[in-house]
Formats: C-alpha cells, structure tokens, sequence
C-alpha cells in the first residue's frame, strides 16, 4: 500500500443554502517539526497538537496581516502553552510542563482542568509597529482546548462555533498528525437572507453532522479532506475555497535575542554570564542556542539605546 500524502494544506468551506462556513485541517509535517527535539510527555504533546490545529483554523478564520498568537496560561502540569501563526501560515509553538507530574503517571479524564488548571486561554492579534494589539481573553472553561474556544467565540464574539480536534502525537501506522473540523455561523456580509427557523435548522443539522466524525476519521490520512467534507455535508452541499500551507518555521534570530538582551543593564548581563564568561539564550520554540561573549556583549552595549541602560 502506498502512504498516503499529510500535506499540511487548510481547507477552508462554507455550507451551501446556509451561513455557516467552515475550516478543516490535518497537519503532520508541522506538528511533527514543532514536537522535534522537546520529548514531551505524550498527553503533552496530545494538547500541543490539539493546540496549533486549533490555531491555523482560527487564523485563517481572521483577515489579518501579522501574527496571530493563541496562549493558555493556568495553574495544571502545563502551565503554559503557546501557538503562533503568521499570515502566511508559518506557524510554531511549545509547551512548558512540570516533568515530574508526568513521570509519576497522571490520570487525565478531562484534559483541560488535568493538564491546564484554572486559568485562561488568550488570542492576540499583531499586526505591527503602528496597529492596535487586539486581544480576547477567556477563562480556562471547558474540559476540552476545543470547549474553551467555542466559549470565547461564544462569548466573546457572539458567534456559534462548533469544533472537533484530536491528535495523534506518536507514529502508528503514520507519522504524527493533528486535525481540526471548525464550523461557524457567519458573521457579517455574504450571508443568504434566511428565516430564524431556517438559520437554526441549518445550524442544529451542522452541527449533529460535525459531531458525527470521530478522532480517529479526523486523523486517518486515507479518509481525504475533501471526502470528509463530502460525507458530511453532500445533502447542502460544500463550497470550497482556496487551500491555504501550513508549514513550520521559528522566527527566532540572533539579531532578536541581542536586541532582548540590549534592554537589560551591564550589571544585569554580567550577572547573566555562565562560568565560562558567556551569555547564552535557548528558543523555548525550537530550542536553538544563542551565545554571547564578551566582545559581542560590548557590540550590543554599543547598539543600547540611552535611556535603556541603568545608571
Ligand atoms: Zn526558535
């Protein structure tokens, strides 16, 4: 048997006769370069994948130019998880954990309040320099990553959701992958005109549709995408819209960690140093070490701006 191609490709959908539009996702090469070098533990990784599935479907769900972040932070084993996507669908992401809550066995029924705790789960907008940050911020309500953002969009934007996600962290007969379906009622222009009866059948019918795919359809690489969406949705029939890549790239510099470490003053740096004279930073997203010695330490000094060192 040949294997089937993951092309880490969005498809974006709308229901036809209806306002509700759709995104479905598996990713696999992303997922699998975003695990990399990290070992997490496997409910670990299970939720880091749930949570970049969930960060291309929304993304592409927002007409933006930048970088779209989706952070959780809470008082659980994770105490932080984070995503990011720009426009043109490089994305990454990481999650910090306590290890030894993982070593000792951890029984998750509910992966949200095991694995999270309380806390809450932040979308933030970045379009640059001279734009306003949007920000939406949620409490950690739900026992699913995929409950807590139906409830922001419930919430926050007044907008239906409904969304099913799953991952697979470890190779069985494939590689890694993480999946999203994402349907939602639409806001704003293009909709039909449509009686409140018809809107809400149309949203109840998506809806039993949508939770009629299971984890493991989500994530079978020989059910394809756009038969997915078939079997669900052929009675209205799907409009599909231009795919869109997700691929993975960290956006981390040594120019970047240098302008971070030129905001610090030279007592500070000199207290940064390791036993070897050097100043080294890791990438929490893809774990690339940066050093520092002392004849670059003097070149950023040089760079620092007046008012950022300290007297
Ligand atoms: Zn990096």
């Amino acid at each position: 048997m040949t294997r089937p191609v993951i092309s880490d490709t969005l498809q974006p959908f709308r229901i036809e006769g209806a306002n509700i539009r759709g995104r479905v996702t598996r990713l696999s090469t992303s997922y699998e370069s975003i695990l990399g070098t990290h070992a997490y533990p496997e409910p670990v990784a299970r939720i880091l994948g749930e949570t970049i599935a969930l960060t291309a479907a929304i993304s592409t769900s927002i007409k933006f130019d930048g970088i779209f972040y989706l952070q959780t932070q809470g008082d659980g084993p994770i105490p932080m998880l984070v995503a990011d996507v720009t426009s043109a669908g490089q994305m990454r992401g990481y999650a910090r954990y306590n290890d030894e809550v993982f070593t000792g066995g951890l029984e998750i029924n509910h992966p949200v309040p095991d694995l999270l705790g309380a806390g809450h789960l932040a979308f933030t907008l970045d379009q640059g320099a001279h734009t306003d940050r949007y920000q939406g911020i949620v409490a950690l309500e739900g026992n699913t990553i995929a409950e807590c953002a139906q409830s922001y969009f419930q919430q926050s934007e007044q907008l239906d959701t409904a969304i099913i996600v799953a991952a697979q962290p470890v190779a069985d007969d494939f590689p890694p992958r993480a999946a999203i379906i994402m349907i939602q009622k639409m806001p704003g222009e293009d909709r039909l005109i449509l009686t409140t009866d018809e809107e809400d059948e149309n949203w109840q019918n998506a809806t039993i549709l949508l939770n009629s795919v299971t984890s493991e359809e989500l994530l079978d690489p020989r059910l394809s995408l756009d038969e997915l969406l078939y079997r669900l949705f052929h009675e209205k029939g799907v409009r599909l819209y231009d795919k869109k890549e997700i691929s993975y790239h960290c956006r981390c510099s040594r120019e970047k960690v240098a302008e971070t470490l030129a905001s610090f003053s030279t007592e500070d740096l000199t207290d940064m140093k390791t036993e070897a004279g050097e100043i080294t930073a890791t990438c929490e997203f893809c774990h690339k070490v940066y050093s520092f010695n002392d004849a670059d330490l003097d070149e950023i000094r040089d760079h620092q701006s007046p008012g950022s060192s300290t007297a």
